[in-house]
């Protein structure tokens, strides 16, 4: 008999294997990929049929029945569940983890069938045609004359039998088509094709070996290294023309997505509707509604963040990702995919190139490069050769000895005040939000804690009170020590609150714009802010990371990085390249338009080299003494790493869970090179009342600690997360 294998589509660590039902004779065959309905326990769940299996009979146990079938035509591809099994298997998740990945939402509780709609076949035609006696008949095409197009439900409801509409389609005056809510247009207008995008000699060499990859329907890894505005963008918007004329589907991952970005602008000016802007504003039908355009190919090109690597897409022709180092492109939270693996595992499917762009690339892909296992393509030069902005670095440490306390020194004072002569702007960059970083008892030495988590909390001005980075804990400022009883009771550090009210105090004719956290927690003030520095109703822009990313501003002239250390002194193996990534994405941003651009980084480590290469935009430089270190450590690309976390609410059991993982792993590797570390504390102890606990595996190749795993207890041990390639 055969049985069909089917996943619950939950997420639950006990529902991680699939389920066996039978598949009523009324439902014919069903293909895999498809979502069905199945009783589970008393109660109804949707599943996704995987395949199918034979069991000899009679049947050892009883085997319920398939009551529904949701799709018309399986929402997976062989390709898609292909890739989710990879995805399973390397990032260690279930598979239904890594096949919901591909759908919308995390239940497909609100799966919308498509709905029948009715319109009239020729526009010339006229109600003249039906002679008078059929009453009915006229008005039914007459009111179709009108509308654009009426569901069936519609037209009952107005009095329309279907008798009636058959009579009519039988006459061919009108006919149905299904249509998907929202999904208002057939028609794409294509503005721009292949021809009308043009290279400069030295893209066009770039090209070339996109472009034969493409024709020639093969996987190639390209890792674009260009500088900003040597015309990376350029690239992919011919790439994806020429995709668009394959009749295949383009996927453009970016960082972030930010609509008023450059390269959204340009995919959406140069495609129109062919293009598929996906963002995390989109409502759920929204987003259902896009990637139904891009299955049935009304549009040919989906630009987005990570998760639009999963694009439904059913023939890809080319992927890529700008700004390819960015650590968005790592989910962190649930499944902690790559979206770049991702994007190779899909690559490889469908014979398509995947292009990686960046002026920085992650120094794993760069040894890739060097190793032959990308190809190389090289982009030294800008298109209108502007050149890069001026870098300066201060040593905080002597601008103290010479007494300056402030978190100003004397050349970032002059930067600020001759930009606001030139009427030029500014952006500066302080990674901390709030106002004072910790608040300190000056007698007994204690900071202010949160009482859910083991970290200090932050002042924030707005509310007058202290607030936890870590959990939504917020509680007013004490005046007396809670450890101590002392009132002395002292702010230390400067956040970017802090430094907001020192640039007024300074500099009072500044019209000032502050953006972190803080401020985007309201929807749309973001992006409002960023248009109103982009029309030039501030003078400097002050904020957190956020302001380093992307953004192309004309009148940018100046940037100011307040501590290049903050970065650089987090305790990972990557800090040293996040700090180049900062300090040169930050500095790359003044100087864009046709004025020349000038940055002051601030740093207690002024000989460090990620921050003197830096300086000097010497990416080669940099990744090569980088990548010596990484091998002396024993870091990526040279061995491979699974973080795993533990949580539980009593310290006692997590340390027995922990040590038992610990003991187990060790008695099943296969290799003295697979070291097994932990369990130590984490960089926090205890997060919202959870205490926490890390286990490190490195070695050259996980492969078979990864198989253990996957089929032992640890897999379904509740409270562990398991991050394999951690960032
Ligand atoms: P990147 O993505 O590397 O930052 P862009 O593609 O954005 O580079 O190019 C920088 C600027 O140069 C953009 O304004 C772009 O329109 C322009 N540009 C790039 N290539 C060409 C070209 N071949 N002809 C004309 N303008 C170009
Ligand atoms: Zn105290
Ligand atoms: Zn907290």
């Amino acid at each position: 008999m055969k049985v069909a294998d089917i996943i619950i589509n939950r997420p639950a660590k006990q529902l991680h294997k699939p389920f066996s039902y039978a598949v009523p004779e009324k439902f014919g065959t069903i293909a895999p990929g498809t979502r069905v309905l199945v009783p589970l326990g008393g109660s109804r769940e949707e599943g996704i049929l995987i395949g199918y299996h034979e069991e000899a009979e009679p049947l050892s146990y009883t085997v319920k029945s398939i009551i529904q079938v949701l799709d018309q035509e399986p929402w997976f591809t062989t390709e898609m569940m292909n890739t989710a099994k990879q995805l399973s298997q390397y990032y260690l998740c279930s598979y239904g983890d890594a096949l919901r990945l591909f759908t919308i939402n995390k239940t497909l509780k609100s799966y919308e069938a498509p709905k029948e709609v009715w319109l009239v076949t020729q526009p010339g035609f006229t109600v003249e045609q039906f002679s008078t006696r059929k009453k009915k008949q006229r008005e039914l095409a007459e009111y179709l004359l009108d509308v654009e197009g009426a569901p069936l439900s519609l037209l009952k409801a107005k009095g329309f039998s279907l008798p009636v509409i058959k009579q009519v389609a039988a006459a061919e005056y009108i006919r149905s088509e299904e249509r998907f809510k929202e999904t208002k247009t057939r028609f794409t207008s294509l503005l721009s094709n292949e021809g009308d995008i043009t290279l400069t000699d030295e893209q066009q060499v770039a090209y070339e070996p996109i472009r034969a990859a493409m024709d020639a329907n093969t996987q190639e890894t390209f890792l674009l290294h260009g500088v900003t505005g040597s015309g990376k963008t350029q690239l992919y918007l011919k790439a994806a023309a020429r995709c668009i004329a394959d009749d295949k589907t383009a996927i453009i991952l970016v960082p972030e997505i930010i609509l008023t970005d450059q390269i959204v602008r340009r995919f959406v000016e140069t495609f129109g509707d062919e293009v598929v802007v996906f963002h995390s504003k989109l409502t759920i039908n929204e987003r259902y509604n896009n990637w139904e355009r891009l299955r049935r190919k009304d549009s040919h090109i989906i630009i987005g963040a990570r998760s639009a690597v999963f694009a439904p897409a059913e023939h890809i022709g080319l992927i890529v990702l700008d700004e390819e180092h960015d650590n968005s492109y790592k989910q962190e939270d649930m499944i902690r995919y790559h979206a770049k693996q991702v994007a190779l595992w899909r690559g490889q499917s469908h014979g398509c190139p995947v292009v990686l762009g960046s002026a920085t690339p992650a120094v794993t892909s760069f040894y890739k490069a060097q190793h032959k296992e990308y190809t190389l393509l090289s982009l030294p030069n800008r298109v209108f050769e502007q050149p890069m902005p001026q870098v300066q670095i201060v040593d905080m440490k002597e601008e103290m000895l010479r007494g300056n306390y402030s978190v100003f020194s004397d050349d970032m004072v002059n930067l600020i005040d001759t930009t606001l002569q030139n009427h030029n702007q500014m952006i500066m960059l302080l990674n901390r939000r709030g106002y004072s970083t910790f608040v300190m008892c000056r007698e007994c030495g204690k900071p202010i804690q949160c009482p859910h988590c083991d970290v200090s909390m932050v002042y924030h001005q707005s509310g007058e009170e202290l607030r936890c980075h870590y959990c939504e804990h917020h509680e007013p400022v004490p005046n007396i020590c809670p450890h101590c009883g002392s009132k002395k009771i002292k702010f230390f550090g400067s956040g970017t609150q802090k430094v907001e009210e020192e640039l007024r105090r300074q500099f009072p004719q500044a019209r000032i714009a502050r953006l972190d956290q803080d401020v985007t927690k309201q929807k749309g003030n973001g992006e409002e802010i960023l248009e109103q520095f982009r029309i030039g109703r501030y003078d400097i822009l002050l904020g957190t990371q956020m302001v380093s990313k992307g953004h192309d501003f004309e009148n940018v002239t100046a940037v100011g990085i307040l501590t290049a250390d903050s970065v650089l002194n987090i305790p990972l193996y990557s800090a040293a390249e996040r700090t180049f990534d900062l300090l040169t994405q930050t500095a790359g941003r003044a100087g864009r338009g046709e004025k020349l651009g000038c940055a002051v980084i601030q740093t207690y480590n002024p000989l460090n080299y990620a921050i003197i290469k830096s300086k000097a935009h010497d990416y080669i430089g940099f990744y090569n003494e980088e990548i010596q270190n990484r091998e002396i450590l024993g870091y990526p690309p040279f061995r491979e790493m699974i973080r795993m976390l533990v949580r539980h609410e009593n310290i006692n059991t997590l340390e027995g869970i922990a040590n038992h993982i610990v003991t187990d792993l060790e008695a099943h590797k296969d290799s003295e090179d697979i070291e097994i570390n932990g369990p130590y504390e984490t960089g926090i102890k205890r997060k919202r009342d959870m205490f926490y606990l890390a286990i490190m595996i490195r070695g050259p190749k996980l492969d078979s600690v990864k198989k253990y795993i996957a089929q032992s207890w640890i897999f379904t041990q509740e409270g562990l997360l398991i991050d394999v390639d951690p960032i």
